[in-house]
């Protein structure tokens, strides 16, 4: 089986651009609060607020609610930068104004590296990935292409990662950040306390790896750039 690269450690900022509330916490907390803890600075940028994504919620309520909800989530591992751009969700599309604002905050953040939603077909077979994730990591890549000096590299949370880290010591902290969506998981799931639901979604996520020593690990794949 081929082994995955250890993720780098010789950067100091990361940040983070994804579509929605709650992206980051599927997949990348628990690598993130590592990263914070061991003292480098990751940002997060959203396309949108989320405000779609509570059901039986008007969206002028719903996205300060969501809002809310992603700077606690951040806190918690350790991210106090979040901005929100804006964007409609569900309505998100690779357009010139969402790769310039890319371009704009990749600049005006300038990190060693980025890290983004995935925008691949499918998460696994019969899993279709999201419109909304595949046209914001489109325009994510188009925007990184088009800059003179980009950062480093550019990473994203795909299925067919390169790269890990090992994150055992982290897990806990990935299951509270992520239970911190508390409004928008107890209307997605009503019976299952949000704690549990965000337990087993992160026991998903972050398990022991065959291909990377066998620790626990979260993944990226390398798109752009030099490790
Ligand atoms: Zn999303």
């Amino acid at each position: 089986m081929a082994q995955l690269l250890p993720f780098p450690i010789d950067f100091s900022t990361a940040l983070v651009l994804v579509a929605h509330p709650d992206d980051p916490e599927y997949g990348m907390s628990a690598a993130v609060a590592r990263w914070t803890s061991e003292g480098r600075k990751v940002f997060y940028a959203l396309a949108s607020s989320g405000e779609a994504g509570i059901e039986g919620l008007a969206p002028t309520e719903c996205g300060p609610v969501r809002e809310g909800e992603q700077r606690a989530s951040a806190a918690v591992v350790g991210v106090y930068d979040v901005e929100f751009w804006g964007f409609p969700d569900s309505s998100i599309f690779n357009t010139p104004e969402l790769r310039g604002k890319v371009v704009e905050t990749i600049e005006r953040s300038h990190p060693d590296i980025v890290i983004a939603t995935y925008g691949g077909p499918e998460w696994a077979p019969g899993a279709p990935n999201q419109r909304d994730h595949i046209e914001f990591a489109t325009a994510v890549v188009e925007a990184y292409d088009s800059m003179d000096s980009p950062p480093r590299c550019l990473f994203v949370n795909g299925p067919t990662p390169t790269h890990a880290v090992e994150v055992g010591g982290f897990v806990d902290a990935a299951v509270n950040s992520l239970a911190a969506h508390d409004r928008y998981l107890s209307v997605l799931d009503p019976t299952t306390p949000v704690v549990e639901q965000a337990r087993a979604q992160v026991a998903m996520m972050a398990q022991p790896r065959e291909d990377f020593g066998g620790v626990v690990a979260s993944c990226f794949e390398l798109l752009r750039g030099t490790a």
